[in-house]
């Protein structure tokens, strides 16, 4: 089968690979139709991770069940279904308690697996013809019947919609409150029209690029350039000087000021201060143990210099870590299939599997206009 592998270094080629194939009785075999590329694939993609050459990209995936293995009993071929980028087992103790994002069946020695990701088990990811679906029954969620014609809202179901649900929800966002997210990539977007599905008053997003920012007003929240003011003072401003009630992280370690220049503690510090007392604070955004690309010994470490002092004086919380995929996408999914939620909104771009090393680039580049890169291994848009 043809897919996306990543060589090292800001070095992916589409080629050929064996084919992905049931291997245990649990296993379903999906055709991909429609697979993204995510803004933590460039953490990889830009050798700041412990990725390995050689392996298959892609953790947000949809498709069509093409083959099942023999122990599979709720999932049926021809079935559309969306994948979770967490790989979960269903029965060990997280999993039970809905913490699929942290599955300890998986990817032994640590919690969490994840398709086509570094340190997140052996799993290639779905950036390719075929995708092997370990545990299908509890795995695939199926898609309504409107499957094909709502594909590029619904493949949002495998990260970026969860993920930016989940950020509102590690923040405690509640209906009538105010929330300040940091970061207006595909996830930021997310996040800020999570909170304003869910009642949020006001929405400040916090980014520079113009497109994303234009965005970001497309779906009712207010942009914040921090490229020409801080952002805290204009969060301040615009929340009668005591900062938002909840704040979103979706940057991430390789977080970087107008100019370029990479500090990691930057959107943590910037929400400790722009976020009122009590408030609380979710991040999706990736920090990773270990950084083999950062400048000193500390960050390669993955450590932050944090505001300690004045996040303790604020009396603010924090929750941290992966969306649990399967704790919201049922629902999620509903308000797609019912038209209240159109997350497809962020897509700039589809192009065919073969184009996908281009679209790593441009999207890698920030180039204007490339806020969101979708796939389609199914030969469309060539
Ligand atoms: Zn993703
Ligand atoms: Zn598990």
């Amino acid at each position: 089968m043809q897919a996306l592998v990543y060589n090292g270094a800001r070095d992916v080629v589409v080629t050929e690979v064996p084919d992905a194939r049931i291997e245990r009785p649990t296993d379903v075999l999906v055709r991909i139709t429609t697979t993204n590329i995510c803004g933590s694939d460039l953490h990889m993609y830009e050798g700041r991770t412990t990725m390995e050459p050689g392996r298959v990209l892609g953790h947000e995936n949809l498709g069509e069940v093409v083959e099942i293995g023999s122990a599979v009993d709720r999932i049926k071929m021809g079935d559309m279904v969306c994948l979770p980028f967490n790989v979960a087992c269903g029965h060990c103790k997280n999993c039970e308690a809905g913490l699929t994002g942290f599955c300890l069946t998986l990817n032994p020695g640590t919690a969490g697996a994840a398709y086509g990701f570094a340190g997140m088990g052996p799993f290639n990811g779905g950036q390719a013809e075929l995708l092997r679906v370990p545990y299908g029954d509890f795995n695939c969620l199926r898609l309504p019947v409107d499957a094909k014609e709502k594909e590029n809202d619904y493949v949002m179901l495998s990260d970026i919609f969860p993920t930016g649900w989940h950020c509102t929800e590690l923040a405690g966002l509640r209906p009538g409150e105010s929330a300040v997210v940091y970061g207006a990539g595909p996830i930021g977007l997310m996040a800020a029209y999570s909170a304003l599905l869910k009642g949020a008053s006001k929405v400040l997003v916090v980014d520079r690029h113009p497109d994303r920012l234009r965005l970001a007003e497309q779906i009712g929240a207010i942009a914040i350039d921090d490229s020409k003011a801080s952002p805290v003072e204009q969060i301040l401003n615009l929340t009668g000087g005591e900062g938002a009630d909840r704040g979103c992280e979706c940057v991430g370690y390789q977080a970087h000021d107008p100019q370029g220049h990479e500090h990691p503690n930057m959107t943590m510090n910037n929400l400790v201060r722009s976020v009122r007392p009590t408030g609380g604070i979710g991040v999706v955004g990736v920090f990773l143990p270990q950084d083999p690309g950062a400048p000193d010994d500390s960050t390669r470490r993955g450590e932050i210099p944090f505001d300690m002092g004045l996040f303790w004086f604020k009396g603010q919380k924090i929750g941290t870590g992966q969306a649990n995929v399967k704790a919201y996408n049922r629902r999620l999914r509903n308000l797609i299939h019912t038209g209240r939620a159109t997350p497809s909104f962020v897509i700039s771009h589809e192009l065919p599997l073969e184009q996908a090393p281009e679209g790593y680039r441009h999207f890698d580049a920030r180039d204007e206009g490339w806020t969101k890169v979708v796939l389609h291994p199914d030969g469309r848009h060539r």
